[in-house]
C-alpha cells in the first residue's frame, strides 16, 4: 500500500483518509507545520497565493517534512460560482503531488455554501443564526478587539450575554461563520467530494502511457441545431488530455442536437 502525508492543523485526515484508502492510498496526517502561515480565512494572514498554488505548496511542505513520496495538499475558497453575490460558493482543490514521478493532479469539488455572516442589533437576534448553527456551523465574533473563534450556538450566547452584561460591545455585531474544516460541516462533504475526485482521477490512467489523470480536460463547443443543423454554443464533444504524452480522445456528448432556442441562426 503507497503511503500519503497529509498537513493540516484542521483534521482533514478523516475527511479524506477514508476514501483514498479504498483504492490502496493510506493517508497519514501532519499536523507540524502551520498551514496557517500561507494565508487564515478569518484574515489573520493574508493569502498571496493562489488556492492551487497553496494546495501544491502544502503538499510539497509534507513531502520535506516526512520524506514519504506522496504529498497531500488542501486548500478551500469561498466566493466567486454561477451566482456571485446571490448564492455563497466554496470550492475545495485537493493536490496529489508525487515528485519521484514529477506527478501534480489536481483534484476539485465545488457547490453552494449555506453559511453566512449576520449583523446582530440586540441578543434576540441571535435566533436568526439558530438555524444555521443546527447544521452544525460554528462562529466567530469580534469582542474588544478580541476575536473569538469555532464557537456553537451555546457558546456564542453565552460570551455575548456576559460582554453585553459588562458592556464590552457595540451593537450591531457582527458574527461571522468559522470557516475552518474542523468547524464547517458543510465544507467536510465538499472536502469529501474533492477527495472522490482525487480517487477518480487516479484510477483513469491513459490509455497510451498508463499516466493517471486521464479525465475530461474541457469541451468542445458546436452541438449541431436540430433544425438547420448549424453549430451551436452547446457542447458537442468532451475531450480526455493525457498532460504526461499528450494523447487525446473525444467522446461525443449524449445529444446529438441542440434545442433550436441555443441557435443563432433560427433564434438570434
Ligand atoms: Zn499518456
Ligand atoms: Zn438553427
Amino acid at each position: 500500500m503507497a503511503f500519503a502525508i497529509l498537513v493540516t492543523q484542521h483534521e482533514k485526515g478523516k475527511l479524506i483518509a477514508p476514501v483514498l484508502q479504498e483504492i490502496g492510498i493510506r493517508v497519514v496526517e501532519n499536523s507540524s507545520w502551520d498551514t496557517d502561515q500561507l494565508g487564515t480565512f478569518a484574515g489573520e494572514v493574508e493569502r498571496r497565493l493562489t488556492p492551487h498554488e497553496c494546495a501544491l505548496e502544502k503538499a510539497k511542505q509534507a513531502i520535506k517534512l516526512t520524506g514519504l513520496g506522496i504529498g497531500l495538499g488542501s486548500e478551500g475558497s469561498f466566493g466567486g460560482g454561477p451566482l456571485p453575490g446571490v448564492i455563497n460558493w466554496n470550492e475545495e482543490i485537493l493536490c496529489f503531488y508525487q515528485p519521484e514521478h514529477e506527478r501534480v493532479i489536481y483534484a476539485r469539488a465545488s457547490g453552494a455554501f449555506p453559511g453566512k455572516s449576520f449583523v446582530l442589533e440586540q441578543i434576540s437576534d441571535l435566533e436568526h443564526v439558530e438555524e444555521l448553527s443546527n447544521q452544525g456551523l460554528h462562529w466567530i465574533v469580534k469582542i474588544n478587539d478580541e476575536i473569538l473563534k469555532g464557537l456553537n450556538l451555546a457558546m456564542l450566547t453565552e460570551a455575548l450575554t456576559i460582554a453585553d452584561q459588562h458592556g464590552l460591545l457595540t451593537w450591531p455585531i457582527k458574527v461571522e461563520p468559522d470557516l475552518r474544516a474542523m468547524y464547517c460541516p458543510p465544507r467536510q462533504q465538499m472536502i469529501k467530494k474533492a477527495a472522490e475526485d482525487l480517487a477518480r482521477r487516479l484510477q483513469a490512467l491513459c490509455p497510451e502511457c498508463s499516466e493517471p489523470n486521464f479525465v475530461v480536460k474541457h469541451q468542445e463547443k458546436g452541438l449541431p441545431c436540430e433544425l438547420c443543423s448549424l453549430p451551436t454554443q452547446l457542447p458537442s464533444h468532451e475531450v480526455l488530455h493525457c498532460e504526461a504524452c499528450e494523447h487525446t480522445e473525444k467522446l461525443g456528448v449524449a445529444a446529438t442536437s441542440a434545442d433550436s432556442q441555443h441557435c443563432q441562426w433560427c433564434n438570434p
